[in-house]
């Protein structure tokens, strides 16, 4: 079955949007800063899919759009700024970032507790020591999949195929913390089918059209499709969805699926940050 990512949506954001009247009604009101340094098209959209969704569920927004002249120091002085702004609940920096700057410098250089994106070394730390910390946006939004569609995690195989520290590495911790036993798969795997075709629960990050086939999936399996590619001017995933739709008990659909949670992860996160002000 197609899972309805675009209901279970429509559900949590309705949720928000009453967390975030709570907070205005009690003086907070949440707010987000995006550092937009990237000649990246894709990124165009989703900072304009952020935008549109932050004005959707109330959640204030401002951009800093910066050219290709910008240094990591400017950036990096930027972000101390808004780290001090008592205003500011969430900072995201976009990514990729133009080729000349150090992205790990300018990461690391963002207050962990305004860090929605998750990538602070300090919050993937304390996601690996299993303490509350900032998750990262795509692997937060996938287990908002799987708890919506009631997927008890605990005890199940997992199979994660990416190791990315954006999306393969923190759900496969995700799921390790909530009591799956993992499997890591990536470009270096030998038999990938070997290892995919005993998954409860199988994530696919890889960014390959179609490298996930029928024959790879176990009947009744839970299917969460990531990848995003462009072929012929279509957006598919990584999944073959149209043979493995009939063998899972659920698929993601792409587009359409796990990009929406993604969004709805961020103003979470921005949230989640705004609310420990009361
Ligand atoms: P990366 O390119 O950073 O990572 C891809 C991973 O896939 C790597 O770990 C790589 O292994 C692994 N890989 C490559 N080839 C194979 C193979 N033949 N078999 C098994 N593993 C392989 O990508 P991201 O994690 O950032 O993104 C993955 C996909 O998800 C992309 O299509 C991206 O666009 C999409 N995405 C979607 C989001 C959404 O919201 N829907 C958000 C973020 C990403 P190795 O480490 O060995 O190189």
């Amino acid at each position: 079955m197609i899972v309805d990512v675009k209901n279970i949506v429509k559900v949590r954001k309705q949720k928000l949007k009453e967390k975030v009247e709570y907070l205005k009604a009690n003086g907070i009101n949440p707010k987000l800063v995006v550092i937009f340094a990237s000649d990246d098209p894709a990124s165009e959209i989703y900072v304009s899919k952020k935008r549109n969704m932050c004005s959707e569920i109330g959640i204030e927004e401002e951009e800093f759009l910066l050219d290709s002249n910008v240094t990591t120091d400017e950036i990096i002085s930027i972000i101390n700024k808004l780290n001090k702004d008592s205003s500011v609940h969430g900072i995201l920096v976009q990514l990729p970032l133009y080729k000349h700057l150090n992205e790990n410098k300018i990461l690391e250089s963002i207050n962990p507790d305004k860090d929605v994106d998750g990538l602070h070394p300090l919050n993937l730390g304390r996601l690996l020591s299993n303490k509350e910390g900032l998750v990262s946006c795509t692997p937060r939004g996938i287990i908002t999949i799987l708890d919506e569609l009631g997927i008890d995690i605990n005890g199940k195989n997992a199979v994660v195929v990416g190791r990315s520290v954006l999306v393969g590495k923190p759900i496969a911790h995700l799921l390790l913390n909530r009591g799956a036993t993992i499997t890591l798969c990536h470009s270096k795997t030998t038999n990938l089918k070997q290892h995919t075709e005993k998954a409860d629960i199988l994530v696919v990050a890889v960014g390959k059209a179609k490298i996930i086939t029928a024959d790879m999936v176990k009947e009744g399996a839970i299917v969460i499709d990531v990848g995003i590619n462009r072929i012929e001017g279509k957006i598919v995933g990584d999944v073959d969805t149209e043979a493995v739709r009939d063998i899972a008990k659920y698929i993601t659909p792409v587009p359409g699926g796990v990009g929406l949670t993604t969004v709805l992860s961020l103003l979470e996160n921005v949230t989640e940050v705004a609310s420990k002000k009361i």
